[in-house]
């Protein structure tokens, strides 16, 4: 069952629709692994998933966990040790992409001063949006319980409430009667 309460498990609903369908996925923070996981055990054959991290602990971290899980054959897997904004302006630059997504802040277990920065985060939604297929998504958790993080999540709303509603959907989710400031969700869909 769903815990509807928790942004990280109900984007899973988003997710599972996509993936479906979905030929290139992007984890721009994969940091232990384990939404990319999720998403690889629900790949479809050739698809093609990217995980970028900032940290080499990290890369190492998902590298471990995945291979330690039954992958099917025909998903490949690609991981870029950069700056997700980087990857995206560079590896990625030629990639049409199903699904991106953002887990923001630090690294569970990790050193907490490697965290998300906004303008960098910003700049890597800039270059997914573009790079979204039609009807393509890009969901964003983001921790307003830090300081940083509460920082991070309000230069993010004000960027995102003004793309082109044209162009793009975009949502906020988040619960409404839980203490300490849970994360929140934000969805983007290429119209
Ligand atoms: N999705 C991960 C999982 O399922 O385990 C959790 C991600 S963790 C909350 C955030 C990650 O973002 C950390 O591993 C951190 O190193 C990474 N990070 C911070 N700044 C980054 C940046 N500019 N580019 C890419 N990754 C970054």
């Amino acid at each position: 069952m769903i815990n509807i309460n928790n942004a990280v498990q109900f984007q899973h609903l988003i997710w599972d629709r996509v993936m479906k369908h979905a030929n290139v996925v992007v984890d721009a923070t994969c940091g232990n692994g384990h939404d990319l996981l999720y998403l690889a055990e629900r790949a479809r054959k050739g698809c093609h998933l990217y995980g970028i991290d900032i940290q080499m602990k990290a890369i190492n971290s998902s590298q471990e966990l995945l291979q330690s899980n039954d992958i099917a054959e025909d998903v490949s897997l690609t991981f870029i040790h950069d700056s997700h904004d980087r990857a995206l302006a560079n590896q990625l630059k030629d990639e049409v992409i199903d699904l991106m997504i953002f887990n923001l802040g630090y690294l569970p277990g990790g050193d907490h001063q490697v965290i998300t920065k906004p303008h960098q985060t910003i700049d890597a939604i800039k270059e997914g949006l573009e790079k979204l297929s039609k009807s393509g998504v890009i969901t964003i958790v983001a921790y307003p319980g830090t300081t940083e993080g509460a920082e991070e999540m309000q230069i993010l709303k004000s960027y995102l409430t003004d793309l082109e509603q044209k162009l793009y959907n975009v949502c906020h989710w988040h619960p409404m009667n839980q203490i300490n400031n849970p994360p929140e969700l934000f969805i983007l869909q290429k119209r």
